[in-house]
């Protein structure tokens, strides 16, 4: 037989001490879980006690180079030991393959449970089968909690990670228990066959359930693989909602050892789609096309503003695909309403401006519908109507950024749309009440645009009657790279009516732009240095903030030359924010 592996005959004594371990084992990976998560609290403690202590040592002189001795270089020394093991993690295996920490940590989460499907199990290959399928089974509660998306999420509030972060491990465990069950159903399926019984036993209903469930759950696997996923983003989703909702009945069907798992996950869910539905909110806003650009502005005005208090810079919500009229409140309209909504970032403060702002790029999906729907409401109305708007959210890892006032350095990198995420970041770091000049030399913010027109949601033209973002009086500047300027050679700087422009006659285009610029920005041509910005940036302190979210090519050439400096021993905090997966 199979490693060793034989078909036994049992009797019932065996049968029930096989019985007890196979309610064991499950029970020993649903606990081991929570070692793991145990342990990630134990590291977010120690970091934090490390953080406290190096903060305690640091000189508060400006000499940077200054080396503080005895304990806090051996606490030093941990925390950038801790910060180069967790940047190595994060490096990618090969493009599209995950990253090292993904494979570490699954690979050992694999082994574990393979162990456990495998112990005491001596040579009883129906043993080994069952256990396969159950310890699988076990891991379903955790793997529905990691797709959690709300904030009231514990594995959110234990590991500290948003729910895009924590996706990963979604991923990676799924397909763990792909793996798992597909075993099951395959061990099975031979022993069927070497037995005889396969005639007989494809009749029964735990077959049949077990064989539709392994079908689903195949389906729902391939559609996640990255290159279909980014194929048909829609195709995945759906297969993804529709099957993950009901591949728990035939679960629950299949055997009733399985049942309590099957119960603790339909708890989860459940639980899930209420937060999901109470963070619904219905709001009157309007939509419009930024002039020159395939950019979408929807602007929410907030009656009640201190309802936004709460909400952090950065953070996103998901906009339901909207059709201009109001949407009925049916259950298919609910659904309608969860599952047709793409995530978009809160460009704005809305505790401050008293209005939500969304930015979205025209693509393919709904960014396209919400494009032709802003022309359409354009055409009909000179002015903009105001449409009903279904927000879910906010959500986002931004509400776990650190306090950049205790940085060095803090360097914000934004292509195109991606300065969503950051000019609230931005704004929040040189508008604090207690912001002074240091705050706003200590911040760099460098935003790439193909054009300059890109940049009106955030600076509208001078002779625009939008209100825009009043940045503080002490000399903040965003310095905007123009990738493709409409001539040649830009070379501009200067900020609100001060623009110079070397080569002024033949920027026709570019100079109507210009003149049109708002106050709080300067403008270069050509693409951001990267090695340049981040080489200037690391001068100037030891413990520096980098933030980024742009196309992957910026941030991929970000992050090399930032790693560069991990790699010398600079305290390096670093958020990548991403607008797709
Ligand atoms: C956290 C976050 C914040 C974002 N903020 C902005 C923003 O401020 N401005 C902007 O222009 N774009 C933003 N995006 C990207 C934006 O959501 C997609 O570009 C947009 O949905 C593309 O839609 P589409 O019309 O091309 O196609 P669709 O078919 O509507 O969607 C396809 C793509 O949209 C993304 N997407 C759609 N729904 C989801 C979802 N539920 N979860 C995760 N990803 C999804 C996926 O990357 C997918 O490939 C953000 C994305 C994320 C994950």
């Amino acid at each position: 037989m199979v490693f060793g592996y034989e078909f036994v005959d049992l009797d019932h004594d065996q049968k029930h001490a096989r019985r007890v371990l196979l309610e064991w084992y499950p029970l020993m990976a649903q606990l081991s879980a929570l070692v793991v998560l145990a342990l990630f609290v134990c590291g977010g403690i120690l970091s934090f006690l490390a953080r406290q202590g190096l903060d305690y040592e640091r000189p508060r002189s400006p000499s940077f180079s200054k080396r503080a001795e005895g304990k806090s270089t051996w606490l030093k020394k941990s925390c950038q030991g801790s910060i180069k093991l967790s940047w190595w993690m994060k490096k990618p295996v090969a493009a599209s393959w995950g990253t090292r920490g993904e494979w570490i940590g699954g690979g050992i989460w694999m082994a574990w449970l393979l162990y456990l499907s495998s112990a005491q199990t001596s040579n009883d290959y129906l043993h080994l089968t069952k256990r396969f399928g159950i310890i699988g089974a076990s891991q379903l509660p955790l793997h529905y909690l990691l797709a959690m998306r709300s904030p009231y999420s514990p594995i959110q509030h234990l590991t500290r990670m948003s729910h895009e972060q924590l996706k990963a491990s979604h991923q990676v465990l799924g397909r763990i228990i792909y793996f798992l069950f597909f075993l099951h159903a395959t061990f099975y399926m031979n022993f069927f066959v070497l037995s005889g019984f396969l005639a007989k036993r494809i009749k029964d209903k735990d077959v049949i359930i077990g064989i539709l469930s392994i079908i689903l759950l195949t389906i729902l696997s391939t559609t996640a693989l990255e290159p279909l996923r980014r194929w048909n983003y829609r195709v995945f989703f759906t297969t993804h909602v529709i099957i993950a909702s009901t591949i728990l009945v035939p679960l629950y069907f299949h055997v009733t050892h399985i049942r309590k798992y099957v119960v603790e996950t339909i708890v989860v869910y459940t639980i899930h789609q209420v937060f999901r539905n109470l963070g619904i909110r219905r709001y009157s806003g309007t939509i419009k096309l930024l002039p020159g650009t395939n950019l979408v502005q929807i602007c929410i005005p907030l009656d009640t503003p201190e309802v936004a208090f709460g909400w952090k810079p950065g953070q996103h919500v998901y906009l339901s695909r909207p059709s201009g009229k109001s949407s009925a409140g049916s259950l298919y309209g609910q659904l309608l309403l969860c599952n047709q909504a793409n995530p978009f970032t809160i460009a704005s403060i809305p505790a401050k401006d008293g209005e939500l702002l969304l930015v979205a790029r025209a693509l393919n999906g709904n960014t396209k519908h919400l494009e032709k729907l802003a022309r359409s409401l354009s055409t009909h109305n000179g002015t903009h109507a105001s449409i009903p708007l279904a927000l879910e959210g906010p959500y986002g890892a931004s509400t776990r950024l650190p306090d950049f006032s205790t940085f060095d350095k803090v360097l914000l990198v934004a292509g195109g749309v991606g300065a969503t995420f950051l000019m609230p970041i931005y704004r929040s770091i040189v508008e604090s009440p207690d912001a002074g000049h240091s705050s706003v030399s200590r911040t760099r913010f460098i935003w790439a645009v193909r054009k300059l027109a890109e940049t009106q949601w955030a600076f509208p033209a001078r002779d625009s009657d939008e209100p825009g973002f009043e940045l503080p009086s002490h000399n903040s500047t965003i310095e905007v790279c123009v990738t493709q300027p409409s001539g040649p050679d830009l070379q501009a700087s200067g900020s609100g009516d001060d623009i110079e422009l070397a080569e002024d006659g033949q920027l026709l285009s570019m100079e109507e732009q210009m003149d049109k610029l708002g106050k709080g920005m300067t403008v270069k041509g050509g693409r951001p240095s990267m090695q340049a910005i981040v080489g200037e940036t690391f001068s100037k302190g030891t413990r520096i903030a980098v933030l980024a979210c742009g196309p992957k090519g910026l941030t991929e050439e970000l992050r090399s030359v930032v790693g560069l400096w991990i790699g010398k021993g600079y305290d390096v905090y670093y958020h990548e924010e991403s607008f797709g997966w």
